[in-house]
């Protein structure tokens, strides 16, 4: 098979069609899906050295494939990072990068605020396997410095924050991690790679849900975690190859050709979420509006510094609580009700009873999620008809 496309200087958007493509004997366009657990060798001599890892080649799609190889070959390039491991979800790129690196006795500073599933890994699953946790305010640099002992091993924070999209200084944190001896972690998805870069700002590991921007249209599963080629072969190659929690070669695929789409889509879906958001600004329903790229933004000066776009989502307080924000959600005749975002179709959350429903009132409003507070995923639909179905909602409140 011979690769393509793999001069450095190509821009974002060229890297994300043709980065990673390893073209079979065929001349295939488009990638190819190797549907296959195995690989079969020419001789014993052969699969010996492929076992001794003298002859290059794959031996079994738990930890290689072809089609998973482009994924993250293609994820790497658009990225900038030396190296990428694919995995089954989203979550099992967060825990890898966390396992990938810890043992009993070590501790772990993350930011309050963070997708659901991921404060349950760092609060309630690591200590179960003697790693300790400290949950802080991930906009307050002086917490992280202050939750830091001789044991820290890993920071870790997702920027924008779920679901109050809140943003934190990368490159502050990261000189605050390595000060103590300490990696940092970075869940970039909200921001995708077209607008942020975490390893650019000093962080030492990236990981996504491919659920979200990548895919894009709402099929598959799928995560990434990427770093440098030391810290992918070293933490996490040998985890996922030993345990199992591989991308399949189908996912892959599809995910693979989302990725040459995600440029466009996650730009068209950011304008109109800027759009959502002045129209949103002024309404006397709306109590808070939270985008990053407004002026109004809490931290609007990190968010000038670090991020070259603001976001698809937009999140809300509707004036009158959980009566009003079920009300305004059962009225949206566009808009779906669904815990999900980055999707081509406009999604509405109400985090306090779903995404969010497992922390207390007091861990909620700790995170500003309050009980009239919403989070809109905006799509690839027009955006005068996100707006109309937005504010005919409103007026049913
Ligand atoms: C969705 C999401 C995850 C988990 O990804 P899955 O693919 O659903 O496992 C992790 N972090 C963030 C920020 C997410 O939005």
């Amino acid at each position: 098979m011979s690769a393509s496309a793999k001069k450095k200087s190509f821009r974002p958007e060229t890297r994300l069609v043709h980065s990673g493509t390893l073209r079979s004997s065929f001349g295939e366009t488009s990638e190819a899906m190797f549907l296959t657990q195995g690989y079969v060798y020419d001789s014993a001599a052969q699969a010996e050295a492929r076992f001794k890892g003298e002859d290059p080649g794959y031996q079994y799609s738990r930890f290689a494939n072809p089609t998973v190889d482009m994924f993250e070959r293609r994820m790497a390039a658009f990225e900038g990072a030396e190296a990428a491991r694919a995995t089954a979800t989203g979550m099992a790129a967060v825990t890898v990068s966390l396992v990938g690196q810890l043992k009993a006795g070590d501790h772990v500073v993350a930011s309050k605020a963070m997708f659901g599933s991921c404060r349950y890994v760092v609060e309630d699953y690591l200590p179960r396997f003697g790693v300790a946790s400290t949950l802080v305010d991930g906009c307050d640099l002086k917490a992280w410095k202050n939750a830091v002992r001789p044991n820290t091993k890993t920071f870790f924070l997702e920027s924008p924050t779920n679901p109050a999209l809140e943003v934190i200084d990368i490159a502050e944190v990261a000189k605050i991690a390595h000060a103590a001896g300490a990696t940092l972690v970075v869940d970039n998805v909200f921001a995708t790679p077209l607008f942020q870069s975490p390893l650019a700002l000093g962080a030492d590991c990236v990981v996504y849900s491919a659920t979200k921007h990548i895919d894009g249209q709402g099929r598959c599963l799928g995560g990434v975690v990427l770093g440098s080629q030391k810290f992918i072969m070293e933490k996490i190659h040998v985890l996922i190859r030993q345990t199992g929690p591989s991308m399949s070669p189908f996912n892959a695929w599809v995910l693979l050709k989302g990725l040459e789409t995600l440029a466009v889509r996650v730009r068209q879906q950011t304008d109109s979420a800027a759009v959502v958001a002045v129209a949103l600004a002024e309404h006397p329903k709306i109590s808070r509006l939270i985008y990053p790229g407004r002026p109004d933004h809490p931290q609007a000066a990190v968010v000038q510094k670090q991020m070259r776009g603001g976001s698809t989502l937009v999140a809300f307080e509707i004036k009158g609580g959980k009566k009003a924000a079920f009300r305004f959600q059962d009225a949206l005749k566009l808009i779906r009700i669904s815990n999900n975002l980055g999707d081509a179709k406009s999604l509405i959350t109400h985090p306090a009873t779903t995404t969010h429903q497992r922390l207390t009132p007091a861990q909620r409003a700790e995170l500003g999620i309050s009980d009239g507070l919403v989070r809109l995923s905006v799509g690839l639909e027009h955006a005068d008809d996100i707006v109309e179905d937005v504010m005919a909602a409103l007026d049913a409140v």
